[in-house]
């Protein structure tokens, strides 16, 4: 699918919701993808990118950033403390702020750097032991703890189970949001962004619909 279908799907959707056209960031996921195709896209226009692993965007967005201006680059994928200094230098959003360990450490390195790039705190809603994220039992505690860290907490993100209705997670993470005060949410790929869209999704992080399958 191109880049302007998924962006016509995503107009529609919000018109569909009933919400303004533009209000969701559409995030191409380019992790694993090679460099001609992110290429390709970048020469489209698009500029909001997301990567998995710090250590594959920074192989390679510093050289599309050269080329590219405006790039807006998010890391989606797990972060791992001894990673954070590189993801923070690198991109402009995080999207997995998982643990009070991982918060200690960003706020500790945004005051030695003097910034701190959009912070979304990723929840576990399908409680699964295999994922990342707070339990959402433990979710208002944790934004509380970020916030009372300084952290720039934008949002709240999830990854539904695979095989379930991801509605009924976008629900639940969309009422966490909201009586927490939060207005960032980051949740819907490929396969179901319009139902996140439908339920309030601000960001949508759109991979192979996108690419195509990665290699
Ligand atoms: C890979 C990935 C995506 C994109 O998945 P697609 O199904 O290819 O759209 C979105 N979010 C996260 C956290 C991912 O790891």
């Amino acid at each position: 699918m191109s880049l302007d279908e998924i962006k016509s799907r995503i107009a529609k959707a919000e018109v569909a919701a009933g919400r303004d056209l533009g209000a969701v960031t559409l995030i191409a996921v380019s992790k694993l993808q090679p460099n001609a195709r992110v290429a390709a896209v970048l020469e489209q226009g698009q500029r909001c990118f997301g990567e998995n692993r710090v250590q594959e965007a920074a192989g390679k967005w510093p050289d599309f950033m050269q080329r590219f201006e405006g790039v807006d680059l998010h890391l989606i994928g797990p972060l791992q403390t001894n990673k954070a200094r590189q993801a923070m230098e690198l991109c402009h959003a995080i999207h997995s702020v998982d643990r009070p360990k991982l918060a200690k450490t960003l706020a500790r390195l945004a005051q030695e750097l003097g910034h701190c790039p959009d912070l979304f705190l990723q929840v576990n809603t399908g409680e699964e032991d295999q994922k990342a994220g707070v339990l959402p039992t433990g979710a208002d505690g944790f934004i509380t703890e970020c916030q009372a860290l300084d952290l720039p907490v934008k949002g709240l993100m999830c990854i539904p189970p695979v095989g379930e209705d991801a509605s009924r997670h976008f629900a639940l993470l969309a009422e966490i949001a909201a009586r927490n005060g939060l207005e960032g949410l980051s949740m819907g790929m490929s396969s179901d962004f319009e139902t996140a869209i439908a339920q309030g999704a601000t960001h949508v992080r759109v991979g192979s619909a996108i690419f195509g399958t990665r290699g």
